[in-house]
């Protein structure tokens, strides 16, 4: 279905969505919170009876005896994050790139007084080695333990490190795909400046994990629409791992996230994820090229 300009959404989008919110709520009982992007509503409007049907369907390969009734109620719409400590879920993060065969990521974070204290984020056509297709990866960062990547096959974690960048080498810029999403060529214009770009355009939030283990030394966004705010969904789960591998995440002015706004990052704009020696430099060339 095409949700009013916010893109599209697949039964796997609702699926994913289901199966985590039982799977929370099997853990931390039934009245655990969790801000989550899709909607009940939003899907019987758009997709009808048909698209939950399908959606139940998906659902029974992970959980075999849920419900009609239990897949509702896991895609019951949340209200904004009220809750001190919640959970935020992009079920499936990238959906133009899960549906052009490109990357995307499934993203769980949970929040606690407005930052993230732990995420998960799986990309399940990521390389574990580089930055091309691969088997899929999964990477888990909690507050002050690190983060960790590991095959989504076989959980092996090995520690995730972000690159020491130094003045005048090469930047290699992680970017949306998208160009509604993200101006890509314009930020690589711009950060031109720092050293040569080599630019890696790539679907989803899977974007801070490949800085986070340094095959890229940044993630830059900056929505082509200066009104847009990041949903918290997008961001929670794979700042966090880039920031407990060494990075800096901020908004394009240095702002740091808070994530106890609501749905969005309200008062920020775009991000700024990098290696230490490199994000003050970014905020510096970004905020000369916007005048
Ligand atoms: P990416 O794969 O990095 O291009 O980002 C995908 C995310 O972009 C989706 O999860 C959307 O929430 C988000 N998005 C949708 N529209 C916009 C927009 N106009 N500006 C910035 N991000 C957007
Ligand atoms: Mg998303």
């Amino acid at each position: 279905m095409e949700k009013a300009g916010a893109g599209p959404a697949t039964v796997a989008d609702l699926a994913s969505q289901a199966c985590i919110a039982i799977a929370l709520r099997r853990a931390f009982g039934s009245d655990v919170a969790i801000v989550a992007e899709e909607s009940l509503q939003e899907a019987e409007q758009l997709g009808g009876a048909v698209l939950i049907d399908h959606a139940v369907r998906a659902v029974r390969a992970v959980h075999p005896g849920a419900s009609d009734a239990d897949v509702r109620a896991a895609l019951t719409a949340q209200p904004a994050a009220e809750a001190a400590e919640f959970w935020t879920v992009d079920p499936l993060d990238g959906t133009k790139g899960y549906l052009r065969g490109g990357q995307f990521a499934v993203a769980i974070a949970r929040v606690r007084d407005g930052r993230p204290v732990l995420g998960v984020l799986a990309a399940p056509r990521l390389s574990l080695m580089a930055v091309e297709r691969g088997d899929g990866v999964v990477a888990v960062a909690a507050d002050g333990a690190g983060a960790w990547q590991s095959s989504l096959a076989s959980w092996e974690p090995r520690p995730m490190r972000c690159s020491s960048w130094s003045p005048g080498a090469p930047v290699r810029v992680a970017g949306s795909v998208e160009r509604a999403h993200s101006a890509s060529d314009s930020l690589e214009a711009c950060i031109g400046r720092l050293g040569p770009v080599r630019g890696i355009r790539m679907d989803s939030q899977a974007k801070y994990a490949v800085v986070a283990r340094g095959d890229a030394d940044c993630y830059v966004r900056r929505s082509p629409n200066a009104e847009y705010r990041e949903c918290i969904w997008d961001h929670a789960a794979g700042a966090l791992v880039a920031e407990e591998a060494g990075a800096r995440v901020t908004d394009v002015g240095g702002r740091t996230f808070d994530y106890s706004l609501g749905r969005r990052l309200e008062g920020r704009s775009g991000v700024v994820c990098a290696t230490a020696g490199l994000h003050g430099r970014l905020l510096e060339a970004l905020a000369s090229s916007m005048g």
